[in-house]
């Protein structure tokens, strides 16, 4: 199997000199632009990751303006994006830089390996582009590839089979090794595709691929979860006082979406009379409750199935902070997951007053 591999190498390298995408971060090999991309492209797609990064550069253009930047701009910036805890573990590692090592940017796959949020596929990625290190970053695009190209069957969300795969990878690097972890990302993202997508007719390593042989390109690789995921119903409260101010609140440190700002809402479905007895608790007048819409949003291991309400109030009260709807746009990082609430229902179907 590891000398199968190596008949990759010089197929992949060829084809990548003439196929690499211009990419805002592969301008240069500066350890930040990479490593900033890096986190940004774990769950997100090339594409929208474009424009959220350019603009996350152009404001926080090297590791000082990151570790000074205050943390609800920076959430504002990774508004959209998605997985929240990225950006903080970005700041908190930016800070350490600054703070431990005069603001130089840690060199080796060890030394990146201590960051807060830097896992052995982004310490693999940085140390091997931006310093040469001989080192592997293996994520889902590359076990895809190397799970067709050999024929495994083995589940490779198991980490040893990931294990496995990263020391066989490990075996044939060459000496470019920051090359070739981009050549066999890039084949992933855009030949090697998923499910039955795989582009193989436009594919370098067809001649020596197994999968592709023997027809198993669907099939493969073999992803088998055993996590049950988890849903929660909601009750998501736009509350807007006759001003036209919205109630929002900021939520606990730690925990799911940590720190961000929300609509506010409550476990379960809740009836009218619920609703007007929690609005009671937070002193707060109904003048009129009015059904919005319903939304699921899918966290890592959680859904959540929220109802919608617009719920007029005669004026702004309670620990909430009130803001417009132009201030919740631009200034606050409201979660996806509650947008489809906010600013203003579209949708209105019940009232109850
Ligand atoms: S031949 Fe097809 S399955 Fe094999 S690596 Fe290329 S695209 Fe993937």
């Amino acid at each position: 199997m590891e000398n199968h591999l190596q008949r990759i190498v010089n197929p992949l390298l060829a084809w990548y000199e003439t196929h690499r995408r211009e990419l805002p971060w592969r301008r240069d090999k500066d350890p930040y632009h990479v490593w900033v991309s890096e986190i940004m492209l774990q769950q997100t797609r090339v594409e929208a990751v474009k424009k959220y990064y350019v603009r996350f550069i152009e404001i926080l253009p090297d590791v000082q303006s990151l570790s000074e930047v205050p943390e609800d701009r920076l959430l504002k910036l990774w508004e959209g994006l998605g997985y929240y805890s990225r950006a903080r573990n970005l700041k908190r590692a930016a800070e350490r830089i600054v703070r431990d090592c005069g603001g130089v940017f840690p060199d080796t796959f060890a030394s990146l390996l201590k960051l807060p949020g830097v896992g052995e596929y982004t310490a693999g990625a940085v140390a091997s582009i931006c310093f040469d290190e001989k080192v592997t970053a293996v994520d889902g695009n590359v076990l895809r590839v190397v799970a067709r190209v050999t024929g495994s069957r083995e589940n490779v969300l198991l980490p040893e089979v990931k294990k496995q795969m990263a020391a066989q990878l490990l075996n044939v690097l060459p000496d470019n090794a920051g090359t070739f972890n981009e050549a066999i990302m890039e084949l992933g993202e855009t030949v090697c595709l998923p499910g039955g997508a795989a582009k193989c007719g436009e594919c370098p390593l067809s001649g020596v691929c197994t999968a592709h042989r023997d027809g198993l390109t669907s099939e493969l690789p073999v992803r088998i979860k055993h996590m049950k995921r988890r849903q929660e119903q909601r009750t998501v409260f736009l509350l807007m006082a006759e001003d036209g101010r919205i109630a929002v609140e900021k939520r606990p440190d730690k925990g799911l979406l940590a720190g961000m700002y929300q609509l506010p809402n409550a476990e379960g479905f809740l009836t009218e009379t619920e609703m007007r007895a929690m609005a009671e608790v937070w002193g707060i007048d109904v003048l009129e409750i009015i059904f919005i819409k319903e939304a699921k949003h899918a966290f890592t291991h959680l859904d959540w199935l929220m109802k919608g309400y617009q719920v007029r109030v005669s004026h702004s009260a309670g620990e909430f902070l009130w803001v417009t709807p132009k201030q919740l746009q631009e200034q606050y990082a409201l979660p996806t997951a509650l947008k489809p609430f906010a600013p203003f229902p579209t949708t209105a179907k019940t009232a109850f007053r």
